[in-house]
């Protein structure tokens, strides 16, 4: 698949236009392992190593979109993986705090995000949040959590919205929280989130 065909597919479902214009900027084959660059602009989710996965385009776009970002944002997103996602929110947001669990992958997405002035790389467990700088005007979890994140909502501004796929390992509802709304915006697949409030296995 190529990269205009998904600019084409995003501008016919209402993507707003400053998420596409990120997309256009941020280049999905710098992110992705050397052996899956030819794929880059697959619509598949493509293994990152350590059993992960960089999500695939469609979906952090969707989610990108449902986060409806700010230029004065400060945003918090849970699982950095590849450091993508991270990279798509930094042209959008004020500041991006991003959390990883996975040394490796920590290494690997502060490495590649070394540019991105606004985007910091931080190794933590992110099922409980980042107080250190908090409140967040959005928070966006990148892996599956088993609950409603709800005790993430204390870290959120008073009109933040929390995005969170929300279910068990093989299926979740794409969760959108404010302080006093949930909806559901379809369903997902994503890799566990691990943790004080994940999943152990
Ligand atoms: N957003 C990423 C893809 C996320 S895959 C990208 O753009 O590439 C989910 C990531 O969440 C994995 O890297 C996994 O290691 C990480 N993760 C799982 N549980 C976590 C936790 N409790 N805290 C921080 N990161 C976690």
């Amino acid at each position: 698949m190529q990269k205009d065909y998904l600019i084409r597919k995003f501008m016919l479902e209402g993507i707003r236009k400053e998420v596409i214009e990120a997309f256009k900027k941020i280049k999905r084959e710098y992110f992705v392992l050397k052996e899956y660059k030819k794929y880059a602009y697959d619509d598949v989710p493509l293994p990152i190593g350590h059993d992960q996965t960089i999500s695939q385009p469609s979906t952090i776009i969707f989610m990108t979109n449902a986060l409806d970002v700010k230029k004065t944002d400060k945003v918090l997103e849970i699982g950095t993986g590849s450091g993508y996602q991270a990279a798509i929110l930094s042209k959008l947001a004020k500041q991006v705090y991003t959390t990883e669990i996975i040394d490796e992958l920590y290494q690997y997405s502060k490495e590649k995000l070394k540019k991105f002035k606004n985007v910091k790389v931080i190794k933590k467990d992110g099922s409980e949040g980042l107080e250190e700088y908090s409140p967040y005007d959005k928070i966006i979890l990148t892996a599956a959590s088993k609950e409603f994140p709800r005790h993430l909502l204390k870290q959120l501004k008073e009109n933040g919205i929390l995005l969170a796929p929300v279910g068990n390992l093989y299926v979740q509802d794409m969760i959108k929280m404010t302080k006093d709304k949930i909806e559901s915006l379809g369903k997902f697949v994503f890799v566990p989130l691990k943790g004080k409030y994940g999943f152990t296995q």
